[in-house]
């Protein structure tokens, strides 16, 4: 039997095996493929990181085996060997999954020092310090990534260290010193472990392979994969790659380079390095770095090669790169490169430059979007006129546009504890790390007193849409104080503060956001997708100002309103309470009465503002408890209002208590109980639309839509009073109107009914939130509870509220559209849960073929967006 590869030479891959060797570990091999010079190594696959957890976390011979043998690979090819006293070949150990997951998971770098060998770095480099700096910074990562020994405690020791010789910088610890250092470090590492530091090469390799396959399952990543739609079954690729060194003194350095801006989209190259410094020196933020522009003055040469190899890869690529690049003794080198992440501006321009370039067709710049990134495009600002009347206390870099508000939160626990319980925060930091990714979802915004714009802060944040201002220097934040002090007035949690990620200005106060302005490139790229797209997007709304609202974002119709939402208004909450305490059918009508002008004039509302697009209106839905209050004093308080007495009110309310309220007496069991209510919505709906029609000239068709049918019986009852009452007031006013009566499919026994409904039903839509709760049997209200149980233990990966499960709920989702077909071909079919603005959810449907998805206003974008992509990736 031919045995498994699990590990391959840079050599031997290309940019197509991204699945197995990870996307650095793809592009790795490509760049070495198209002659870029890149240090050069190996890549142990995806496969091999899954081997390790299908056999219970063990790293397999075979890997090892394979694993050694690149190993002898990579010393011919360098010239060195691993371990050697005499020209020693040191190694970078790092992750590299599928999708790009920045600072998610694990990376050791100067692997292969040892006692023996730094002695020899130093010899060959003529560089004492050089070498025992890179030994140093090797015992730490090795220490905190593969041993768990916290970073931090190696960090006290430096600050020691500075302080005994009285100097600020790492940069200023002398030969001596760092000798001094690694001593402290490796009796740190003795007392912390109870062994002394590995010296063995190739057990610490060993070591770090399996340590990177570790992190895959540690719990920002497992976080990240959540919010990134990436599944746990990829696996993480570990890329080991000759050491080249940006720290061997002056004439060395290091950065990171966009190939054009990734805040703006600006074609032109992005970046900042560092001379004399390692990679995580710039990444961490500990040193802040210096712009590209002026390596063109202190090296032209080598900017000049650089700049060519920054637009052969863009070119090679076709997108935005994101490399990091390291100058060894005056050689350059590319370390990766990857599609940059940029934000929703950035992403818009660079899509649409790339076409009118000519690199990219319409529908492959469609692809280059992330629907969800959207999002922040439609996010707020600061108010113009509060700007200009409030005097910034301090400005950083603006990393990630927007505006945000909120009290100070000084770690990411505080922001997420805060948030939990409805506060607005903004996490202000010394630096974030990955560990503060939850927080840094919490919070309204992002604030930093160190590093620049590709620290991990500013990266992050970008990626969310969130607002972030990193590298705000003028901050003197106590983390243990918990006060952040500037400009001599000192904040505390209690403060607010508000931060512009556009501009990076700082605000001591809370200032009024407005919501965006949305550029040319938006209207461009947006008339892209509408042409590139079959599924049409429609909208969730309950009010004529969310549907207009929609409109203007690009709704073509509103998929769901829920009629219920009207009844909490202030001015008619009454009238609905009046209908829930009526004892005869005479009363509730009474009550009815006066709900239907109301009613009528939302639905006359809403009409006018879709202009003649068609509108489903659903009735009345959720357990009319949900009308009364609960507590005594509340029930006291209305029953006064009401002219009831205490008791009677009480009695109602606890007659209409039910046990499991999602499966009681809701939907259309509401209006089989009480047909009047039905009676009365259909009146609202038709003269609303007679009333638009005469007054707007708007041929309005309505689309009256019956809750959670489960059985043909009750749709079909229900639809009798409907078109009954359709035909009443038809009659009365004299016109014809033409109107449709359809259904919601949410509940199982619907879906796989659905050629019986659909002889009574003229639409479907399929509601997937309470279809998923009856499907999985969890409260939608209470799912929330347990689901991180079960991310944990990996049982779930993502919530099946947000993200359709296209296994259990989209098979009947796919059956109810069969069977539905079945009996009327041309069955209308659409969705109205939250999935209809969830992009993977939208291509399930774009794939079903049905008509249109409905969500949210301000996902409408998102939605149309995913639905062009669903187009070009799928072909129907
Ligand atoms: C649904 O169940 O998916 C739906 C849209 O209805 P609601 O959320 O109002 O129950
Ligand atoms: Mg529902």
């Amino acid at each position: 039997m031919e045995k498994n590869k699990y590990v391959y030479l840079f050599s031997e891959g290309d940019a197509s095996m991204k699945n197995l060797l990870g996307g650095k570990g793809a592009n790795l091999a490509e760049m070495t493929k198209i002659g870029i010079p890149v240090p050069q190594g190996f890549t142990v696959t995806t496969e091999a990181c899954n081997k390790y957890y299908e056999d219970g976390r063990v790293i397999a011979k075979e890997v090892i085996d394979q694993i050694e043998e690149k190993m002898s690979e990579l010393e011919k090819i360098s010239g060195k060997e691993f371990g050697s006293i005499d020209n020693p070949l040191l190694v970078s150990v790092r992750s590299g999954a599928r999708a790009s997951m920045p600072g998610m998971m694990d990376t050791i770098l100067n692997l292969g020092l040892n006692d023996e060998t730094v002695e020899t770095m130093a010899k060959l480099t003529n560089n004492v310090r050089f070498a025992y700096d890179s030994y140093r910074r090797f015992i730490q990562m090795f220490s905190d990534v593969v041993m768990g020994v916290e970073k931090r405690m190696f960090e006290d020791l430096i600050d020691e260290m500075k302080e005994e010789n009285h100097v600020h910088y790492d940069t200023d610890l002398t030969a001596e010193n760092l000798k001094e250092l690694v001593k402290r470090y490796k009796n740190l590492y003795k007392k912390e472990k109870g062994t002394d530091f590995p010296q063995e090469p190739k057990a610490q390799l060993i070591e770090a392979v399996t340590a990177v396959f570790r992190s895959w399952d540690n719990p920002r990543a497992i976080v990240y994969r959540r919010l990134n739609d990436i599944p746990s079954a990829w696996g993480t690729a570990v890329n080991v790659q000759e050491m080249v060194f940006g720290n061997k003194g002056e004439t060395s350095g290091t950065g990171v380079a966009f190939s054009r801006n990734p805040s703006t989209g600006e074609n032109l190259i992005y970046g900042e390095y560092l001379m004399n410094a390692q990679g995580e020196d710039v990444v961490a933020g500990i040193r802040t770095p210096r712009p590209i522009s002026e390596l063109n003055d202190q090296n032209a040469e080598i900017y000049t090669q650089f700049e060519n190899i920054v637009n052969t890869l863009e070119d090679h690529y076709s997108d935005m790169q994101d490399m990091e690049f390291t100058i060894e003794e005056g050689k350059l080198y590319f370390l990766q490169t990857r599609n940059g992440k940029r934000t929703a501006q950035a992403a818009l321009k660079i899509a649409v430059d790339l076409v009118e370039e000519g690199v990219l067709s319409k529908e492959e710049a469609i692809l280059k979007v992330e629907p969800k990134q959207l999002d922040s495009l439609l996010h707020p600002n600061f108010d113009e006129k509060e700007i200009k009347n409030t005097d910034a206390i301090a400005k950083g870099l603006p990393a990630s546009p927007g505006a945000a508000c909120g009290k100070i939160a000084f770690t990411a626990e505080e922001a997420k504890e805060r948030a939990e319980k409805g506060e607005k925060v903004v996490l202000v930091r010394l630096e974030t790390s990955p560990e503060d990714i939850e927080g840094m979802i919490a919070a309204e915004g992002i604030l930093t007193v160190r590093g620049g714009m590709t620290s991990h802060a500013a990266v992050v944040a970008r990626g969310m849409g969130t607002c972030c201002v990193a590298g705000c220097g003028a901050l003197k934040v106590n983390e243990t104080a918990r006060t952040v002090e500037v400009e001599g007035k000192v904040l505390t949690s209690e403060d607010w503060i508000s931060i512009d990620g556009s501009t990076g200005n700082i605000y001591p106060t809370a200032l009024k956001t407005v919501a965006p302005e949305i550029s040319g490139y938006f209207a461009t790229f947006m008339g892209w997708a509408d042409e590139i797209r079959k599924l049409k997007v429609r909208t969730n709304a309950d009010t004529p100002r969310d549907t207009k609202q929609a409109v203007e974002f690009g709704a073509e119709g509103v998929g769901l309103c829920r009629t219920e939402h009207m009844f909490f208004a202030e001015d008619r909450i009454m009238a609905v309470r009046e209908m829930i305490v009526a004892k005869t059918e005479e009363q509730r009508r009474k009550a009815l009465e006066k709900l239907l002008p109301m009613q009528r004039e939302d639905f006359v509302g809403i009409y006018e503002a879709l202009e003649g697009r068609p509108a489903t209106i659903r009735f009345l839905d959720p357990p009319l408890h949900e009308f009364l209050p609960h507590a005594d004093e509340d029930i006291r308080a209305l029953a006064n209002e009401m002219g009831l007495t205490f008791e009677e009110l009480k009695a109602t309310v606890e007659s209409l208590h039910e046990f499991n309220p999602m499966m009681g007496h809701r939907g259309c069991r509401l209006a089989v109980s009480y047909p009047e209510i039905a009676e009365m919505q259909t009146r609202a709906v038709i003269e609303a639309a007679i009333e638009v029609k005469n007054k707007k000239g708007y041929d309005v068709v309505p689309e009256i839509m019956i809750p959670l049918v489960g059985e043909i019986k009750e749709l079909k009852y229900v639809k009798d009073v409907v078109v009954h009452t359709i035909e009443q007031v038809l009659a009365e006013k004299n016109v014809e109107l033409k109107y449709k009566v359809g259904t919601m499919i949410e509940i199982p026994r619907a879906a796989i009914t659905a050629d019986e409904i659909a002889k009574e039903a003229e639409f479907f839509s399929f509601g997937t939130n309470d279809l998923t709760q009856m499907t999985f049997g969890f409260s939608r209200d209470d799912a929330a509870k347990f689901l991180n149980a079960y991310y944990e233990k990996k049982i779930y990966e993502s919530d099946p509220f947000a993200k359709l499960d296209q296994t259990g709920v989209g098979s009947l989702v796919r059956i109810a559209v069969e069977k539905g077909r079945s009996t009327r071909p041309d069955i209308k079919l659409g969705i109205c849960g939250e999935h209809g603005g969830d992009p993977s959810s939208v291509e399930f449907c774009h794939d079903l073929g049905l008509d249109y998805v409905s969500c949210s206003p301000f996902r409408v974008p998102l939605a149309r967006l995913a639905a062009a992509q669903a187009q070009v990736k799928n072909k129907r």
